[in-house]
């Protein structure tokens, strides 16, 4: 038997799940063993490849996530908080290496996470991409190093389909700045202003989120000090960047104690 490590994508046929299989399948360092789809699915019992449009890559979705994360060693997860919740402790009883990129888990469901983490490695993060967490780290020592004086506003930009707002992103960029400033983040934040909503409160966190398009994903952390202004910013412009920050973090985690991390562990930052 091949010694790599062999990966299952969940919600295969999503857009991360689409581009999860072509990462995984191209490369040298693991095998696709698997792809989930929901029963009933139009993919179910079709090789993945061809169902994408293209040639075979011996690979049949399924609707079976017990069966084929028993084949895993690692489960690269794109979905929705309810499948997540639901994956996680499926592949912590496969022992499986569970890599989370799916956003807008409430408290309830990281507390299953943090159950799931007990006895498998999970590895969770909004932002996959090695520039985003470059991004946070330099948030968290920009907010440090400037007093109260520079106002801080995040905005973030994605395509039309996005569900969640703020993302997944911003809310790590914001919590960053938190600490940096060593606030608590769920006080500081200013979430979307409408009508009169008086002067902006001092020390605030601001959020504002665009919805359009195509774009893949745009965060700008805005530090507005008087007479200057400083900008971080990261633009993504393929998906491609998530997919192999999860495929690292999937032959990361293989070699990890169980418990829960994030891509700065993965990173090394
Ligand atoms: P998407 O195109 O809607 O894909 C989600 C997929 O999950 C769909 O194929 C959906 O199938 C599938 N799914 C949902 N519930 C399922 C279940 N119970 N069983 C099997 N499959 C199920 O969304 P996306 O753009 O790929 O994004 C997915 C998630 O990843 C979002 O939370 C997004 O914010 C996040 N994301 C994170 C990062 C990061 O770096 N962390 C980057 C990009 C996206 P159906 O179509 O049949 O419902």
């Amino acid at each position: 038997m091949d010694d790599k490590p062999g990966i299952v994508i969940t919600g295969a046929s999503g857009r991360m799940g689409r581009m999860l299989l072509e990462t995984v399948a191209a490369s040298d360092d693991c095998r696709l063993v698997g792809a989930l789809v929901r029963p009933g699915h139009d993919w179910e019992g079709r090789d993945v490849g061809e169902a994408m449009g293209g040639a075979a890559l011996g690979v049949t979705a399924t609707s079976d996530a017990l069966e084929v994360f028993a084949k895993a060693q690692a489960v690269i997860d794109f979905t929705t908080p309810e499948a997540t919740v639901e994956f996680a402790e499926l592949a912590a009883q496969a022992r499986a290496v569970h890599v989370i990129g799916t956003t807008g888990l409430a408290d309830d469901d990281l507390k299953k996470l943090e159950a799931a983490a007990r006895h498998a490695v999970v590895i969770r993060d909004g932002n996959m991409s090695l520039g985003v967490n470059l991004l946070v780290n330099l948030a968290r020592k920009v907010a440090a190093a400037l007093g109260e004086e520079f106002d801080i506003e995040i905005t973030e930009a994605h395509h039309r389909h996005k569900v969640d707002a703020p993302s997944g992103t911003a809310l790590m960029l914001g919590q960053a700045a938190a600490d940096g400033r060593g606030v608590t983040l769920d006080e500081a934040a200013v979430r979307g202003r409408d009508g009169h909503t008086g002067a902006r409160p001092d020390g605030a966190i601001g959020f504002s989120s665009v919805r359009g398009g195509d774009i893949v994903g745009e965060h700008d952390v805005l530090f507005a000090g008087p007479g200057e202004r400083v900008i971080l910013r990261h633009v993504a412009t393929d998906r491609r960047i998530f997919a192999l920050g999860a495929l690292r973090a999937a032959l990361w985690g293989q070699d990890q104690a169980p418990g829960q991390y994030g891509m700065a562990d993965v990173l090394g930052l």
